[in-house]
């Protein structure tokens, strides 16, 4: 039986963590200079050391690390003067070295936080650590349904994504978030790609894996004096997700409870489409991987003047961006994180800037825009349509050249197209009919092939007029005002209201 979430809220304490993966946009890979490019040849990208070859020695790369510490200062953590890399040992076939070099107990950033609103209320999310590694290759798994490697008849690896600079991003648990917990989850995932994007170290790109997720749940029994054992949803790969993926092991977790039995700690992968999580395997202890300090590296010592220059070279980060944006658009707290929720806050402002008035901008983007992004499954700012695009449009409402209907089938043009919105209105000849003659010609021809109609109307049935004027706004395929329609009909029948 599946319990319902209030329900479970109302019972039990949710603590959550978030472990973020981040991939790296330098040119070339964390210890040697093959390119980091997406999407090549597989096995193209590759050297001696990123495949593991005897006597193939790595450099750290020094961007990587450029880029490392400016997160964590962004992320208010204290910068280590110190750092070391390690070898994590395991094997996994597209892991060629047997071991990944990452850091362990010497992390170069630690002790930080990010601060995230949710319906209000402001949560401090703890940073533990920041930390530097190398990511894997990729196994395709090749001849089963389901494209993991139960049922595969053979697996193909490609290490072109070996050795790229991935930093792992560790919070602390973050207890107190109540039944908003998934909605915190998300909210600090938003916020963290915000800020990677501000920072321009990553192009954060969720659905092609260089930001991936994973996301500890816990729940805490009544009155229990220890938290509850956690699990870790692996690779949840979109902001949605994250929030769902909470949401499911809440409830699926406080079912376990209820029947008196224990939550396993344990990995659990999370399914896209049915919304749950299923198990993977048991979790490992950092004992089992036998760390030990990389010998074939020099330790990162920064020293304090570069870390001053990296903190001071910082951009305007986003929770600052978005009090300025607030004032000086005279918008309210509310609409700014709705805004900020939707993604659109940047896009808002530059149509704003591209002269269009902030209210009719920022319902462009949270309406119609957004609910074409959601129903293309992308984000608004990846819509083809640029902020001079929506302020145009803006102004060509205001001075009454199209009626909001008819900006919206431009709108859908220019998404269809990547025509810009003139060429569209010229192309599809959506202007505005406002020839009054022209109007009155087709009231007339409404009228004449509607006689029933007009009978009702002359009556004293006003309200009948409605499918006359529908028959015009057909007639002009919609280009009329409807208004002005209705008003010249009433004339033409001898009716005033
Ligand atoms: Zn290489």
């Amino acid at each position: 039986m599946t319990l319902a979430y209030d329900d479970v809220v109302t019972r039990y304490e949710p603590v959550i963590g978030l472990e973020t993966h981040v991939e790296l946009g330098t040119v070339s890979k964390m210890f040697c200079g093959c390119s980091t490019e997406f999407g090549a040849e597989p096995n193209t990208h590759t050297c001696p050391v990123c495949l593991g070859l005897p006597g193939a020695l790595p450099v750290v790369n020094e961007v990587a690390i450029e880029s490392t510490i400016r997160i964590g200062l962004a992320l208010n953590c204290s910068i280590a003067p110190w750092s070391r890399f390690a070898r994590k040992n395991y094997f996994y076939p597209d892991m060629p070295k047997n071991y990944q070099i990452s850091q362990y107990d010497e992390p170069i950033c630690v002790d930080g936080y990010l601060d995230v609103d949710v319906e209000g209320t402001t949560y401090r999310v703890g940073i533990e650590r920041v930390h530097m590694e190398e990511d894997t290759g990729k196994n395709t798994h090749v001849g089963g349904a389901t494209g993991r490697i139960h049922g595969a008849e053979y697996s193909l690896v490609d290490f072109n994504r070996a050795g790229i600079p991935l930093i792992e991003i560790v919070t602390k648990p973050v207890p107190g978030t109540g039944a908003l917990a998934p909605d915190v989850a998300k909210a600090y995932v938003t916020e963290l790609r915000n800020i990677l994007r501000t920072l321009g170290v990553s192009d954060v790109r969720m659905e092609q894996g260089s930001l991936r997720c994973d996301v500890n749940t816990s729940l805490n029994a009544p009155g229990a004096t220890e938290w509850g054992t956690r699990t870790e949803t692996k690779n949840v790969n979109s902001l949605r997700s994250v929030e769902r993926a909470v949401r499911s092991e809440m409830i699926r977790q406080a079912a376990v409870l209820d029947a008196g039995e224990r939550v396993f700690q344990e990995t659990r992968h999370f399914n896209e489409s049915t919304g749950d999580t299923r198990p993977g395997r048991s979790k490992e202890e950092a004992t089992d991987y036998r760390y030990f300090p990389e010998p074939d590296l020099v330790p990162v010592a920064p020293d304090a003047a570069w870390i001053e220059r990296l903190r001071t070279g910082l951009p305007e980060l986003p929770a600052a961006r978005r009090v300025r944006l607030r004032d000086s658009l005279g918008v309210s707290a509310e609409d700014m994180q709705q805004m900020t929720n939707a993604g659109v806050v940047d896009l808002v402002a530059a149509t704003v800037e591209a002269g269009a008035a902030v209210g009719e901008a920022r319902n462009w983007w949270l309406g119609y825009l957004v609910q074409e992004a959601n129903s293309r499954e992308i984000e608004a700012a990846e819509l083809p349509i640029a902020p001079e695009q929506v302020a145009r449009l803006v102004v060509l409402v205001a001075d009454g050249t199209l009626s909001v209907a008819l900006a919206r089938q431009v709108v859908d043009g220019v998404l269809q197209t990547g025509a810009d919105v003139d060429a569209v209105i010229a192309e599809r000849g959506l202007q505005r009919v406002s020839d009054t003659a022209a109007l009155e010609k087709a009231a007339d021809e409404a009228i004449a092939a509607n006689p029933d109609v007009a009978d009702k109307v002359r009556g004293g049935k006003v309200p009948a007029v409605g499918a006359l004027v529908g028959a015009v706004m057909k007639a002009t395929r919609g280009q009329a005002d409807a208004a002005a329609v209705r008003a010249i009909l009433l004339d033409r029948l001898g009716v005033s209201e």
